[in-house]
């Protein structure tokens, strides 16, 4: 029994370790739902009411193919030695601190019980990576590299299926599958894509123009490579608008692996700032009321209280308004980004990990190498929103004194004070040797491009 265990990918094509797996013998495709991991702080029921519709189409394809998918519930490694496994074959996972410990279980049961353990790259990441240099070549080289074929058939395993756990979440998520996520690349490529670059920043556009993939890259329905590997044969004939858009979209894609690499290189950030001189900047000042007031989507900045309510709702808000929404919670309520962080995660249908979290200390000033970048809400509803649409839709009681609290703090006065405490805390000597071990670790190699202020 050829054991395929499906986390974070769940698709048949592009599928190393299923495409290896069936070269081999009989395949046990399977899948563990794990109690501990979905009771996680950053976990949500949107979440798991996508993973199960991926799983569920999964389900389908391998049932076509001879053999269904098996859903076992509880910790992996017991799950494992309960099964007749010959061998295993798995995705590296980047994930959070508990599949990683996860992970570290099963490998140890692995070796104990001699059972070979195979992983293969998911993406663009490399494991044990000694040093950055030459990595944007890595991942060219990893992008181009051809696509597994899903297998023909496989054979019957003969096990009892079991069932996947019934989702609940309170929203309506984004479709899941492979079917969907191959459907939003061609519509993005076909037609939505056109001006990417220019609509990504507002959220009026966005949702349409942006692809909408982050929840299938993040589930793994398609591979990053896949992705790549359409855009690079939808360049070929791109013209006009086209270039700079596909040009920005595939910068996007590989800034994804650049982010997901730090988390995968030290996993320690996703609880520790990446520059330790910069712990206690904020940690006793937490005020939990900003906090609530923020989460609710009342802070009395209708911007930034559309775009929260927004997000509350769908599951999803762009790039500009993501890091808006964490540079008001670190700057103007000098909240520390942890459970900012984890209120987030919960929140984004399309949680990663190693994305998340190098961003929300991104956008608090944590890293030590990125400028630091204060958004002024009022600027950003002007400039992405200039006819309040987009406010009057999430926030109708904006203009009206009684049902609409006045604004939570003074930006102005709170950025300049955010902005004195940390460029006082980045001159200490010790902040800026640290930043430079940090900008070497994970720094891109890059030239860093101009940026438009506010
Ligand atoms: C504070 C903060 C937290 C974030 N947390 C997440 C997260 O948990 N999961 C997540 O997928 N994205 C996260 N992002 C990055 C980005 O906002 C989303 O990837 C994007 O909005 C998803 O929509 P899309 O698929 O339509 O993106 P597109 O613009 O169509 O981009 C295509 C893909 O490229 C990748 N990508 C795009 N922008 C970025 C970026 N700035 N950094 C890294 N990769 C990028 C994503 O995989 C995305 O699906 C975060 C950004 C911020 C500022």
């Amino acid at each position: 029994m050829h054991v395929v265990w499906f986390k974070r990918d769940l698709r048949i094509e592009d599928h190393a370790p299923l495409g290896e797996a069936a070269r081999r013998g009989v395949v046990v495709p399977l899948f563990i739902y794990e109690p501990g991991l979905w009771q996680g702080q950053d976990s949500d029921a949107r979440h798991w009411a996508f993973a199960r519709q991926c799983l569920e189409e999964l389900d389908g394809r391998l049932r076509r193919l001879g053999a269904p998918l098996v859903v076992r519930s509880g910790d992996a490694a017991e799950v494992l030695r309960s099964l007749p496994v010959t061998a295993l074959y798995a995705h590296e996972e980047t994930g959070n601190g508990w599949t990683y410990e996860r992970d570290r279980r099963v490998r140890k049961w692995a070796r104990e019980s001699g059972i070979p353990f195979t992983e293969f790259p998911a993406n663009g990441v490399v494991r044990r990576l000694k040093t950055r240099d030459g990595w944007s070549r890595l991942w060219q080289e990893r992008m181009r590299q051809p696509v597994t074929a899903a297998p023909a058939r496989l054979e019957p395993h003969g096990l009892d299926e079991g069932a996947l756990p019934p989702a609940k979440a309170a929203i309506e998520v984004q479709r899941g599958g492979e079917r969907a996520a191959h459907a939003l690349l061609e519509s993005f490529l076909e037609r939505r894509g056109e001006r990417y670059h220019r609509e990504m920043s507002s959220p009026l556009t966005a949702a349409e123009s942006c692809s909408r993939l982050s929840p299938h890259l993040a589930w793994g329905t398609i591979s990053a490579r896949q992705v790549y590997q359409a855009v690079q044969r939808r360049r070929e004939t791109a013209e006009g608008t086209w270039r700079q858009a596909l040009a920005a979209f595939v910068a996007r894609l590989h800034w994804r692996d650049h982010f997901i690499q730090k988390l995968e290189d030290e996993p320690r950030i996703e609880f520790e700032n990446f520059v330790r001189a910069y712990d206690g900047l904020r940690e006793e000042e937490f005020d939990a009321e900003k906090f609530e007031r923020w989460k609710e989507g009342v802070t009395g900045f209708p911007f930034v209280d559309a775009c929260m309510r927004m997000l509350r709702e769908t599951g999803w808000i762009n790039f500009r308004m993501r890091a808006m929404l964490v540079s008001f919670a670190a700057y103007d309520l000098w909240l520390h980004w942890r459970p900012v962080a984890l209120h987030l995660a919960r929140m984004f249908t399309d949680y990663e990990p190693g994305i998340h979290y190098s961003q929300c200390q991104m956008q608090s000033a944590t890293t030590g190498i990125n400028t630091v970048r204060i958004y002024n809400p009022d600027k950003q509803w002007r400039d992405q929103d200039p006819k309040s649409e987009f406010v009057r839709r999430w926030v109708p009681e904006f203009d009206d004194p009684k049902r609409y609290p006045p604004p939570l703090v003074r930006h102005d006065e709170a950025a300049k004070r955010a902005r004195d405490r940390i460029y006082a805390l980045r001159r200490r000597l010790e902040a800026r040797a640290e930043a430079e071990q940090v900008r070497e670790r994970h720094g891109s190699r890059k030239r860093p491009t101009r940026r438009r202020k506010g």
